[in-house]
């Protein structure tokens, strides 16, 4: 009997696949298919990693001091006795010869099945023994680590879908070129980072899942519906007929969407729209050139300070970062943020998953600008290498989660700091544009302030909402109440656009105006935004061309007195007719 699983949809499209089951600490491991005809080659990998494990257990019992407990001794013992396993050697070899798992992968996705069967025991003493198993298994991963790993094959024996209790931004970013097709996380919100990264990766994903962790077995059959939220288990024949025919269709849909790559994003009534992408790393501009992006309208540069163990990115490291994105966008606007680094995007992820990163209420707390502003020569490294950059494109720098007079002060004295340094040391730079965001509502409200200091703005909406209604975006227990279309985040995101346009006026010249939260990128919202005025549009490549569809179709000048109509709805029904009126 099927079992049905209902979370967050977050990434749109089909997948269906065998299940993959890791602990959230074992993200890191290395998951990869081994080519045909290596099966035998990888076995030889892991036996040498058993007898490098079985020496070093057998030196650590030599070496115990006479007068060590004689506990030790036999917790040694027990240690060896589990790695000479035979049922779990088999089983582990198992994955390797019928699926071409790698060997480290077949490790884990045995203590998946292993950890499983011990949760089932009544006895909590022999429940508890599983530390003992991981114990193992982690000195037969790090033994691995030591030796070569083979081929690897571009793809392996049927598709498969990752479900986890959670990921991390920073290791969903390491699935990138990944044997995944889905994923599939018990929390996490809409527009967590998380999820955001999934979207970016255009793989079907649901978060927020709840149970489906337990409930989902190791190499379980599962669809994931990424546009209803929906994962179903063991589905019968007929239900995974009708799902690959809607995975069929889904990808034509979208190849029939590639046409429009070329076709200039202009409205029925003829206004441009900027579709500018947003990126992770500096490879991600091949799918924004793919898509037919305009530019890149933000960079998340906070993501090349992750999976670094501390080790942060110098002066030269990211300026070939930033280099590279603006070599790769050949002459077109490249809007690159600093680093947003705190909340749901700690530095060091060994922190955030021990728990150690306690702040009382990070999404509140060091976050953004905050957070380069309390360490000033950190954020200078990054200015420096922006700064230098700039010679080589047209680059604008965005400043995250800006709120206050003196933080904009400090940033710019920051910016004129940089400077001096590159003048002192004789180094060349060139010109940047500053922009801020906007994203918390107090710099909504008190936007002049905004305006008369930065050259443009960009709408970050995803932490608008956030702030506005006081629900975290990454909690999935009120993701029901993060709503994009809640009057109040509808009229100051209209508020924000008109004021920019009307600051013409007394600035004497346009201030640049663009979202980039994943409103931007939602199809469903384009004809709502262009009638509120919007005329530029960041978010990720493989949403753009669904963008430009509704830019194609719409006609902004009769949009715009329909949208008045939204602005006014404060009764949800009245606003759900308002909103159809807008086609
Ligand atoms: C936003 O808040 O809308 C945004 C684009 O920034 P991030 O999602 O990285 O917080
Ligand atoms: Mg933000």
């Amino acid at each position: 009997m099927a079992l049905q699983l209902f979370g967050i949809p977050v990434s749109r499209g089909m997948a269906i696949g065998r299940a993959v089951i890791l602990a959230s600490a074992r993200l890191d491991v290395a998951h990869y298919f081994i080519d045909p005809g290596t099966e035998d080659a990888e076995i030889e990998r892991l036996r040498t990693a058993r007898r490098a494990v079985r020496e070093e257990l057998d030196t650590l019992k030599a070496d115990l001091p006479a007068d060590a407990p004689a506990e030790l001794a036999a917790f040694i013992d027990v240690h060896k006795m589990l790695l000479d396993d035979r049922q779990m050697a088999l089983d582990t070899i198992n994955w390797i010869q019928t699926r071409r798992y790698n060997a480290e992968w077949a490790l884990t996705a045995q203590l998946e099945v292993i950890s499983r069967n011990f949760e089932e025991m009544d006895d909590a003493y022999l429940r508890e023994r599983i530390a003992d198993v991981e114990q193992v298994v982690e000195r037969l991963l790090r033994a691995l680590r030591g030796s070569a790993g083979l081929a690897r094959s571009a793809s392996g024996d049927g598709d498969l879908v990752l479900v986890a209790h959670d990921i991390s931004p920073a290791d969903m970013l390491q699935f990138k070129a990944g044997v995944f097709r889905g994923f599939v996380t018990d929390v996490g919100g809409k527009t967590s980072h998380t999820a955001i990264v999934a979207r970016s990766l255009d793989i079907p994903a649901v978060v927020g899942a709840r149970v489906a962790g337990d409930l989902i077995r190791q190499d379980d059959l599962i669809i994931i519906d990424g546009d209803a939220g929906l994962l179903i288990v063991d589905p019968s024949p007929v239900i995974l007929d009708d799902y690959r025919l809607r995975q069929q269709e889904s990808l034509l849909a979208r190849e029939r969407l590639k046409r429009l790559k070329f076709t200039p994003a202009r409205t029925l009534n003829g206004d441009a729209v900027e579709l500018l992408a947003n990126i992770e790393q500096p490879e991600d501009c091949v799918a924004a050139l793919d898509a037919g992006a305009s530019g890149v309208g933000l960079f998340r540069t906070e993501f090349l300070f992750m999976n670094r163990g501390g080790q942060l990115p110098d002066e030269e490291e990211q300026l070939e970062a930033y280099r590279r994105v603006l070599v790769a966008m050949q002459g077109r606007p490249v809007t690159i943020r600093t680093i947003d680094i705190g909340s749901d995007k700690p530095l060091d992820m060994v922190d955030y998953r021990d728990g150690e990163f306690t702040h009382l209420n990070p999404a509140l707390g060091l976050r953004a600008i905050r957070y380069s502003l309390s360490d000033p020569a950190m954020f200078r490294i990054q200015l420096r290498a922006l700064l230098r950059a700039a010679r080589l494109g047209p680059l604008k720098v965005l400043i995250p989660m800006v709120a206050h007079a003196s933080e904009i002060r400090q940033t710019f004295a920051e910016f004129d700091r940089a400077r001096a340094e590159l003048r002192e040391s004789g180094t060349a730079f060139g010109p940047v544009e500053v922009g801020a965001m906007i994203e918390v509502p107090g710099a909504a409200l008190a936007l002049p302030l905004f305006l008369r200091h930065f050259d443009f703005l960009s709408v970050g909406t995803n932490d608008l909402v956030q702030y506005t209604l006081a629900i975290d975006r990454a909690d999935e227990s009120v993701s029901g109440l993060y709503d994009p279309l809640h009057p109040a985040v509808l009229n100051l995101l209209h508020q924000i656009i008109v004021q920019t346009q009307a600051a013409a006026g007394w600035k004497g010249r346009p201030t640049d105006i663009s979202v980039c939260g994943e409103m931007a990128g939602d199809p469903v919202l384009t004809r709502l935004l262009l009638g509120m005025g919007l005329r530029s549009f960041s978010m990720h490549p493989a949403q753009i061309l669904a963008v430009k569809q509704e830019v194609l179709r719409a006609d902004a000048e009769k949009l715009a007195p329909l949208v008045q109509r939204v602005l006014q709805a404060f009764e949800p029904e009245e606003q759900q007719e308002a909103l159809a009126a807008l086609g």
